[in-house]
């Protein structure tokens, strides 16, 4: 899809805010169907008439970087855009876990976005990583629900710091790229509200995205774009969201319903002729105008929002953008692993030892920063590793490409280049091998086969880590790849995702310890990409995709099903290490007022200074549904000189300890214990404690459905038919039932047992039971 945008739409500035009621009143019907759709690709639709100007806006993609294209159009990145900052990608951005971090990269997309004459940069992207196999991973913050709102919510606060709005995208299951535009992703809606939604209503409740972008797929069947519950019932009612929702770039299949639904702004345009539509349908009487004006409404508020930064847009400082974003892509990057070679662990790697240090890997100085696709942005700088690290260590270390990442490199080219890597690596001390996925293989648009790196990269990992014993892999990758397979022909595994314009000097600066490590996975890394709880129903077929897996995504599968992995959620070395004392938890309030407090205390307990993730899951053992063992529920981010401590405080709500109940349709503390635990990774706890909180009443109501058992535990109804019970006793009445027989009889519904002849009670006493029941 391409087209060109117009040299310089009407944007015909008003003095002051927009008069928004007084417009709504005297805006044409065809002049307001106009502004709930696109002028071109990436501006809104103006109104030129005199007393009745509205301004055209441009919005543009996000996430990581403005890609503001100025000549033709297009939402795969094919065509250029003006310089702007590369910011690690979301992979990386995630897994720093550091909120502040996150809003100071905001303000600093917000700055540029400003400065280009961009009202609304098209970002976060906070899907969650059902698979490993997803394209647009890469754009994604975790496969947990609580960092995606918590990052996305600190991202948007600093873009929308800069007086210019954030799309929150894409809204919602929209967790794989096959057949993106089309697919139903069916599932049940517990699922739905505990991960799928769980982070855009954090990300909107605590942020107020100027625009939520809604996804391409269906869900369930309906188009996201057309989902009336999810644009209104969801977003709107429950969550209190007042900004405009814009579809996907194509994504609404038949405008009215769309408009209907919740959807304010179609994008891009449609030359006029679902305006058209909108039109009809409100003169035939089939859409309420009034629906047409909320839309208009919520439009004109966005411009009123953007118009006084776009009078006065600003300016940016390159460098001191760079310099962030290097610092952002050194704290996303994590150290998988750091084995000792000859009584030390092999990284940091000391610069005045360069004459031994072997740099092998195309990556290494042609570096692989961001993904394929609408987020593709043009940087104002590219840092490779290779002359980073000659930067820092003052000199010029060897260096072979060992294997190439084009298409037209042929097998012998391989081979001849993996020849001379090996030659290099024989006579190195330490090797330093850059590993990673090739631009081809994961990208917006399509979804990976597998998880494996390229064979021409495993085979010169064997070949060197035969000659070589300190072999140093550095990774680069938008989503997790198969490590488990080769991990241990590596000392060290230094997970750098596609870490951004400045990534190179990112890699560079941990290396050589200029900075500490204290990146963790926000993804597990399983074992196999057939232990991951999608498997089998990735990426679906037909137009259906079941998450068949229910709640239990990422690591609260591997943990249900008690199954090694290669990395787990949440883990990242450093180069110090830190103790966990004095854990407390005390409870307070109960049922819909319960919370918790968590306090903790963090020492560095190592040399050098650095920064831990603190990570605070919560597991309910007993509960009416399934569960997961646990589930991460706050996180913090501590950095600590050597011998420093700190205490750590953790709020939770009744919302962190509740799970949707899917007869109730609401949330739900249920009553009883719960663990609270600490820790370095999911896998890795550092203190646990278990609390009792006083839950709320979840009496379910009952019907002739409803069985014995659910009969009995119902407060009203079960202490009637207990007293019957004990009355019959003595083999007198129908109501005589025995503990054997009650457990035979515990799954009948009452239906059934009325049913029968002489079975306990019959219909006419069923429904005093049901009525007494409902009486309360
Ligand atoms: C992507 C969106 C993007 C839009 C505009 C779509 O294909 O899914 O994330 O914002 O294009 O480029």
């Amino acid at each position: 899809m391409s087209n060109e945008n117009p040299a310089s739409p009407t944007t015909a500035r008003a003095a002051g805010p927009l008069d928004v009621e007084r417009l709504i009143q005297e805006l044409t019907l065809e002049e307001k169907a106009s502004l709930t759709s696109g002028l071109d690709f990436w501006h809104t639709q103006p109104v030129d008439r005199a007393g009745a100007e509205v301004p055209a806006v441009m919005v543009t993609d996000g996430p990581h970087g403005l890609r503001k294209q100025s000549g033709s159009a297009d939402h795969l990145g094919l065509a250029n855009s003006v310089p702007a900052t590369c910011f690690p990608t979301a992979a990386a951005l995630g897994s720093t876990w550091n909120v502040e971090l996150l809003e100071r990269v905001g303000r600093a997309l917000g700055r540029e976005t400003r400065a280009n004459d961009v009202a609304v940069l098209l970002g976060p992207g906070i899907n969650i990583k059902r698979s490993p196999l997803c394209g647009r991973n890469f754009e994604y913050f975790s496969e947990d629900p609580v960092v995606s709102g918590d990052l996305g919510a600190a991202l948007i606060n600093g873009v929308q710091s800069q007086g210019v709005g954030t799309s929150l995208k894409h809204f919602a299951a929209n967790n794989q790229e096959t057949d993106r535009m089309r697919v139903s992703a069916d599932v049940d809606e517990r699922t739905l509200r505990e991960i799928y939604l769980t982070g855009f209503e954090r990300a909107v409740t605590k942020a107020s995205p100027w625009t939520v972008m809604c996804s391409y797929n269906k869900i369930n069947g309906t188009y996201a774009s057309e989902d009336h519950w999810l644009l209104t019932e969801v977003l709107r009612d429950e969550w209190g969201y007042d900004g405009v929702v814009v579809s996907d770039w194509g994504a609404v299949s038949n405008r009215v319903p769309a408009l209907a639904a919740g959807l304010d702004l179609e994008m891009p345009a449609t030359g006029g002729r679902t305006d058209a539509e909108v039109v009809a349908a409100v003169r035939a009487g089939e859409l309420d105008e009034a629906i047409l004006d909320q839309a208009v409404r919520r439009h004109l508020t966005l411009l009123n929002r953007a118009l006084p930064a776009l009078a006065e847009p600003g300016t940016y400082d390159v460098a001191e953008h760079h310099a962030l974003a290097r610092e952002a892509a050194a704290e996303g990057a994590v150290l998988l692993r750091n084995e000792p070679v000859d009584g030390a662990p092999v990284l940091p790697l000391d610069p005045a030892a360069a004459s031994s240090i072997a740099v092998i890997g195309e990556f290494a100085r042609t570096p692989r920063y961001q993904g394929a696709g609408s987020s593709q942005v043009q940087p104002t700088r590219l840092d490779d590793a290779l002359t980073q690290i000659n930067a820092i260590t003052g000199s010029e270390v060897s260096f072979a490409a060992g294997f190439g990442i084009t298409a037209e490199v042929s097998d012998a080219d391989d081979a001849a280049l993996r020849e001379e890597a090996v030659a290099l690596a024989r006579d190195a001390g330490t090797v330093v091998l850059f590993l990673g996925l090739p631009a081809s293989h994961e990208s917006e648009g399509f979804d990976r086969d597998d998880m494996d790196l390229p064979a021409n990269q495993i085979a010169l990992l064997e070949a060197v880590s035969a000659v070589c014993a300190r072999v140093v892999v550095v990774l680069a990758n938008g989503s997790a790849v198969a490590i488990a397979p080769w991990q241990d022909r590596a000392a060290a595994i230094l997970e750098g995702w596609l870490g951004g314009q400045a990534g190179g000097g990112a890699i560079a600066d941990l290396l050589f310890g200029v900075r500490n490590p204290s990146g963790k996975l926000t993804e597990t890394v399983p074992v196999r990409l057939e232990d991951n709880a999608s498997y089998g129903n990735f990426p679906g077929e037909l137009g259906h995709v079941r998450y068949g897996e229910g709640v239990l995504v990422g690591y609260r599968y591997y943990d249900a099903k008690r199954m090694d992995v290669a990395f787990p959620f949440g883990h990242g070395l450093s180069y110090t290490t830190f103790a966990y004392d004095d854990l407390s938890v005390a409870v307070s309030g109960e049922g819909t007022t319960a919370s918790l407090t968590v306090d903790v205390t963090v020492t560095n307990t190592g040399d050098v200074a650095g920064a831990e993730v603190v990570q605070v899951y919560v597991g309910d053992p007993q509960s009416a549904v399934e569960r997961p063992e646990r589930e991460l529920k706050a996180f913090g981010k501590v950095s600590l000189a050597p011998g420093g401590t700190r205490t750590l405080t953790f709020e939770l709500d009744a919302r962190d300890l509740s799970y949707w109940h899917p007869v109730l349709r609401r949330w739900v503390v249920e009553g009883g214990e719960f663990v609270v635990s600490v820790g370095a990774s999911s896998r890795d706890l550092r203190g646990s404690a278990t609390v009792t909180v006083v839950g709320e009443d979840v009496t379910l109501p009952l019907t002739p459905s409803s069985t014995l058992s659910e009969a009995l535990a119902h407060p009203v109804a079960g202490a009637i038919l207990r007293d019957a019970m004990a009355a019959g006793d003595d083999g007198s009445s129908a109501m005589a039932i025995d503990e054997s027989m009650l457990a035979m009889a515990g799954d009948m519904p009452l239906r059934v047992i009325a049913a029968f002849d002489g079975m306990m009670f019959d219909q006419s006493q069923l429904e005093q039971l049901l009525a007494a029941a409902d009486a309360g």
